[in-house]
């Protein structure tokens, strides 16, 4: 993948990365995207917190230690009205800066290639939006699809059993940031993906959206989720 050299801040050590050209690519079919079916960004956020708890859950099964005090599962979603935030939260497995790097700089899946292939030749035949929703949907794009709804998205998470926490941010265009996370600020282990929504995508903040959402796509999740409203 292509790295730019680090450019480091008096304060951080956070590190600017160019994404690798397909993501770029995706990214900005997602940002200027204009399907109506926006939601299913949760689904792929969910799926992925349960992912990362089914993955902990397996590796605690040679190494018991990771669960720490922690033992169950659960995904919180935080709801934040006033700051126009939606936290998605795991105590899963969590990523090692290499596994960040990886997981959300490039495109691992061979999917989402044939995916961009389909969408671009649905657009060429002028069958417009709803030929993308029906893709977005058929094909789920994972993680990237949040930013069809935020325009700003930071990824906190610590793998489990390591010390170090990491913090990857990005507004999707074109680069994203990696830094080091001081303990205080980091989930304990896994992952907290705070999307910083859009003004037109403020509704992801009310509760009865989201838990329908929740009801409608993410009904056979086998991890318990919990909806949080921050008080405004
Ligand atoms: P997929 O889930 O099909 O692999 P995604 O785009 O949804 O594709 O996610 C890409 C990768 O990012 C995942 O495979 C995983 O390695 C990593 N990832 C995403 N969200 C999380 C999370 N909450 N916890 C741990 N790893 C995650
Ligand atoms: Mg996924």
């Amino acid at each position: 993948m292509s790295t730019e050299p680090a450019e480091k801040s008096a304060t951080t050590t956070a590190e600017q990365h160019v994404f690798e050209a397909d993501v770029a690519r995706l990214l900005h079919m997602m940002v200027h995207s204009v399907y109506s079916d926006k939601d299913v960004f949760l689904r792929e956020l969910v799926s992925n917190a349960a992912d990362a708890c089914e993955k902990l859950r397996y590796e605690a099964i040679t190494t018991p230690g990771l669960l720490a005090e922690d033992p169950d599962p659960r995904i919180r979603l935080l709801l934040d009205a006033e700051q126009r935030q939606l936290i998605v939260e795991d105590n899963g497995i969590g990523m090692s800066r290499g596994e960040l790097v990886e997981a959300l700089g490039t495109i691992a899946r061979s999917g989402t290639r044939a995916f961009m292939e389909k969408i671009e030749a649905s657009k060429a035949q002028e069958e417009g939006a709803n030929g993308g929703a029906q893709l977005i949907g058929q094909f789920g794009v994972g993680f990237y699809s949040c930013f069809m709804v935020a325009d700003r998205v930071d990824v906190a998470t610590r793998r489990a059993g390591e010390a170090q926490a990491w913090m990857w941010s990005s507004d999707g265009k074109g680069s994203y940031s990696i830094s080091e996370l001081d303990a205080a600020s980091a989930p304990a282990r896994g992952t907290r993906i705070t999307l910083h929504l859009m003004e037109e995508a403020k509704d992801y903040t009310s509760r009865h959206q989201v838990e329908r959402i929740v009801k409608q796509q993410s009904g056979h999740v086998p991890v318990p989720i919990s909806l949080i409203e921050k008080p405004g």
